[in-house]
Formats: structure tokens, sequence, C-alpha cells
């Protein structure tokens, strides 16, 4: 089975500042409200590479335009995402949809990112704060201590439930 790369806090793609990458034909900057002073910078940088494509997104509401967008480029494009959150996790998913690949992607987040905590409990899925090391499942209440590893397929990091401390004789099971 192949899983689709998906974006999460430690997903490859995602990087402090875009650098150039030789060997392409065109960059594609991406950029919402929040995003556009980097895009910006970078549009600067890149200039006199190679032709630089810029398009500016408000938010889901683009989706149909930007996966036509998407779709309109041709291969040898590098792709670059400066956005919040949000709007990130939705230009990542209809790219990979569009058929790039992670290593045609750099992705700069600004503000917040966000996780998953998957629960190994009743299987849901939770948001939890960015440098969290344990969380309660917000669908069946235990306690988890998350793990180290991200999966692909439950969009989250394993959630292992354990007992806190105190709470021994009212946990059954
Ligand atoms: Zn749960």
């Amino acid at each position: 089975m192949y899983n689709s790369p998906v974006l999460f806090d430690k997903s490859v793609t995602i990087v402090n500042q875009f650098t150039v990458r030789n060997g392409r034909r065109k960059f594609v900057i991406i950029a919402d409200q929040s995003g556009y002073e980097k895009a910006e910078i970078f549009t600067s940088e890149a200039a006199g590479t190679v032709p630089v494509e810029f398009l500016a997104i408000r938010g889901v509401e683009d989706g149909e335009r930007i996966k036509r967008f998407l779709l309109s480029q041709t291969m040898g494009t590098q792709f670059y995402i400066s956005a919040a959150w949000g709007n990130a996790v939705m230009v990542f998913k209809l790219g990979v949809e569009a058929g790039l690949s992670e290593d045609e992607i750099q992705v700069v987040i600004i503000g917040p990112k966000r996780r998953y905590v998957y629960c190994m409990k009743c299987f849901e899925v939770t948001g939890v704060a960015e440098k969290a090391e344990s969380t309660e499942c917000g669908h069946c209440k235990a306690s988890l201590e998350i793990g180290p590893f991200y999966s692909i397929v439950r969009e989250g990091y394993i959630g292992y439930p354990f007992i806190p401390a105190g709470k021994e004789e009212v946990v059954g099971s």
C-alpha cells in the first residue's frame, strides 16, 4: 500500500527559510496573507535564476483555484508555500494530489504548527500543543503519552494510554 505524504510538524518539507533549488526550470511561490512577506523576500532572492510565478491565496475558498493552478504547472517546477498552518496543509495536500513529491515542495509555516495524537485506546485523533509530551484524548478522555512515531496513515503521533499518578483506583480495565 502506498501512503501519500502528509504535512506534519516534523515534515522534511518544512524549512525555516526557502532555498533556491538548482536544476529546476521554474519556481512557484504560493502565499497567504501571513506568508506574503517571506514570499516577497524569497522572490527577490530568486530573481534572475529561473522564472518565478506568484499565487496569492486567502483560504479554503480558493481550493479549486489552487488545484487548477497546480495542475497547470509543468515538470521541473519547484513549489514554495509560505502560509499559516491550515492553509499550508491545504496547499500541500492539493499539491500531493496533483502528483508533486516532497522533494518538489518547501514549506515555511507562519505562526504555530499543529500536532495530532492518535489514541491507541479509541483510535481517534486529538490536536495537541506543539511541545506537549502528554495529553488527554479528546474522545475517550484517556491520558496519553505522546510517542516519537508519526503515523502517516493515522495522521498523528501514536499516543499510548497511561494511568496518571493518583488515579489508579478510579480507572478500571
Ligand atoms: Zn481515545
